[in-house]
C-alpha cells in the first residue's frame, strides 16, 4: 500500500500560475487552483494539532488561516483573531458585499476531538492520502468543511465578486468541548461582528450513501436541546436485617418505572414536516403512505405507532427522557439512605428544560423523589432554565431554493431533505439568539462507516474535490440576489 502526504508543491504552483479571474482564465482551472488550494488549507489545518489538550492550540489554525485571507488579498482589517483566551483565539473574517441584504454568518469549529497515534493506521495529525481517501483528525468534523468554506471565500475574493450581502466566515474554538465555546463567546462579545440574516454551518457532512451510492441530502435547519436531570429519594435509613417498607432504593426504581412506560406528547414542526414529506417521496410505499398518515390532524395512530417502532423516529417526533446513571446505598449491611439517578433528555425546540421538570415530577408522581437540574458544569439547580428553545425557523427559498437547484444539477434525482438532529453543536448557540441556522456540507458520508470523533477518519478525495465546487457554486447563488 502507498501512503503519502498530498502534493502540496503542485499545489502551490498552480495557486502561482493561475489567477482566477484574469483575462483567459478558464473557468476549469479557477476550479482545479480552488480545489488545489481547498486540499492544501486542508492539510496545513490537519498538521496543527487543535485538540482540547496540553498539545492543541486553536489559535495557531486562526493565526495561519487569517495569514492565508491576507495572502489572497483580503484587508487585514477585516480579517480578526479575538477570543477569551491565548489558545482559544477565534477567527473572523468578512467579505464585503453591496448591502443589499443583510450578512450570512458561516461557522465551522477548528477545534478537533483527541487522536492517539497508536489507535489510527496513520499519524492523525498529518493528511495522508490512500486509495482514494483522504485520512486525518478532522477531515470530516471539520477541518475538511473549514477548508472549503476558506477556499470557496477566497476564490470570490479573487474574482473581485461583490455579494448582495456581507458574507462573514466564523472559524471557532471549542465546539467538541472545552469552557471556551467560540461561537458562544462571539455572540456574548462581538454580535456586531457576527451578526446576519442567516447562518450556514458546515458542521455535518449531508450526502448521504449507501454502498457508494447517494441516498439523499440532509439539511439539518433544527436541533433538539439537551438537559439532564438529577433524581434523588433520601431516608433515614437503618439496619438491614431489619427491613422497613420505606426504602429509597425501591422508591426511586418505581418512580423509573412509571418515567420508562411514559411517552411525551408527538409534535411535529416545520424542519420535521418538510422531513417527513420529503422523505415520503424516496421511501417504499408502505412507509411513505404511513409519513403521509402521521401529517394529517389527527394523526394515524397505526402509522405512529409503526414508524414509532424506530428510534429516529421516535427521537424527532418527540421530547424523550432516559436514564442513564443510577447510583445508591453506602454498605451491603444498611438500608440505602439514598438513591440516585440522572435522567437524560432531549428536548423538542419550543419548549424550556423547566417545563420538562415539572412533566417529570408528574410522570414520577411520588413527592419524595425530588428532581434537579444537572448544570453542563455538574452543578445542581433546584429549577432548570425556563427559556424556550426557538421553534425552527422557516426553511428560508433563499437557502433552500438554491440549495434544491445545485443538489438536483449535481446528482441528479438527489433530494434535499430538511431534518432535526437529535444531537447538538454550535447551531444551538445561534439559534438560541434567534438567528435562523442551517447545517449543511456537501461531502459524501456512509452513516454505517461515520468515523468523526474515531480512529482512521476520512473523506473520499474525489467528494471532497467535488463538494469544494459546490459549496462555491452555492454561495455564489445564496449571495447573487
Ligand atoms: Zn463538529
Amino acid at each position: 500500500m502507498t501512503a503519502g502526504p498530498c502534493a502540496r508543491l503542485l499545489a502551490g504552483a498552480l495557486l502561482l500560475t493561475v489567477v482566477p479571474g484574469a483575462p483567459g482564465a478558464a473557468p476549469a482551472d479557477a476550479a482545479s487552483a480552488s480545489n488545489a488550494l481547498a486540499r492544501e488549507l486542508l492539510e496545513q489545518l490537519i498538521a496543527i494539532n487543535t485538540t482540547d489538550t496540553a498539545r492543541g492550540n486553536v489559535t495557531t489554525a486562526a493565526e495561519a488561516m487569517a495569514q492565508r485571507l491576507r495572502t489572497a488579498g483580503f484587508p487585514a482589517a477585516d480579517v480578526q483573531v479575538l477570543g477569551p483566551s491565548e489558545r482559544k483565539q477565534n477567527l473572523v473574517v468578512r467579505l464585503h458585499g453591496t448591502g443589499r441584504q443583510r450578512p450570512v454568518l458561516l461557522i465551522g469549529h477548528l477545534d478537533v476531538v483527541e487522536a492517539r497515534r497508536e489507535d489510527w493506521s496513520t499519524d492523525p495529525f498529518e493528511l495522508v492520502e490512500k486509495d482514494g481517501e483522504l485520512y486525518g483528525r478532522g477531515t470530516l468534523d471539520m477541518k475538511g468543511p473549514d477548508a472549503i468554506m476558506l477556499a470557496s471565500l477566497i476564490r470570490l475574493k479573487q474574482e473581485g465578486f461583490r455579494p448582495a450581502r456581507d458574507i462573514i466566515l466564523a472559524l471557532t474554538a471549542d465546539e467538541e468541548g472545552g469552557g471556551a465555546n467560540g461561537v458562544q463567546w462571539l455572540l456574548q462579545h462581538h454580535r456586531e461582528l457576527i451578526d446576519a440574516q442567516f447562518v450556514l454551518s458546515g458542521d455535518d457532512a449531508s450526502v448521504l450513501t449507501e454502498n457508494g451510492r447517494p441516498l439523499f441530502f440532509k439539511l439539518v435547519a433544527s436541533e433538539k436541546v439537551y438537559a439532564d436531570f438529577q433524581l434523588r429519594v433520601t431516608n433515614k435509613g437503618g439496619h438491614s436485617s431489619e427491613p422497613v417498607p420505606d426504602n429509597a432504593i425501591y422508591t426511586l426504581t418505581r418512580g423509573l418505572d412509571r418515567l420508562a412506560a411514559y411517552e411525551f406528547p408527538f409534535e411535529l414542526n416545520a424542519v420535521t414536516r418538510e422531513y417527513y414529506r420529503r422523505l415520503a417521496d424516496i421511501e417504499s410505499p408502505e412507509r411513505a403512505a404511513d409519513m403521509r398518515a402521521i401529517l394529517r390532524d389527527p394523526p394515524d395512530k397505526g402509522a405512529l405507532e409503526r414508524l414509532s417502532q424506530e428510534a429516529s423516529n421516535r427521537s424527532i417526533t418527540r421530547t424523550t427522557c432516559v436514564a442513564t446513571r443510577l447510583e445508591a446505598g453506602h454498605a451491603n449491611n444498611a438500608l440505602p439512605q439514598r438513591a440516585q439517578a440522572v435522567v437524560n433528555c432531549r428536548i423538542l425546540p419550543g419548549h424550556s428544560p423547566e417545563e420538562v421538570r415539572q412533566r417529570l415530577l408528574q410522570v414520577l408522581s411520588d413527592p419524595a423523589i425530588t428532581v434537579s437540574y444537572l448544570a453542563s458544569d455538574g452543578t445542581l439547580r433546584d429549577e432548570a432554565p425556563a427559556t424556550r428553545g426557538f421553534p425552527p425557523p422557516p426553511l428560508l427559498p433563499e437557502v433552500l431554493a438554491p440549495l434544491d437547484q445545485l443538489v438536483a444539477k449535481t446528482w441528479p434525482g438527489l433530494k434535499v431533505i430538511p431534518a432535526m438532529s437529535a444531537g447538538a453543536s454550535d447551531a444551538t448557540h445561534t439559534s438560541a439568539v434567534g438567528l435562523p441556522t442551517y447545517t449543511f456540507s456537501p461531502l459524501e458520508i456512509d452513516p454505517n462507516d461515520d468515523r468523526s470523533h474515531g480512529r482512521d477518519e476520512r473523506i473520499s478525495a474525489a467528494s471532497f474535490d467535488q463538494g469544494n465546487e459546490f459549496f462555491y457554486r452555492y454561495l455564489r447563488m445564496v449571495t447573487s440576489r
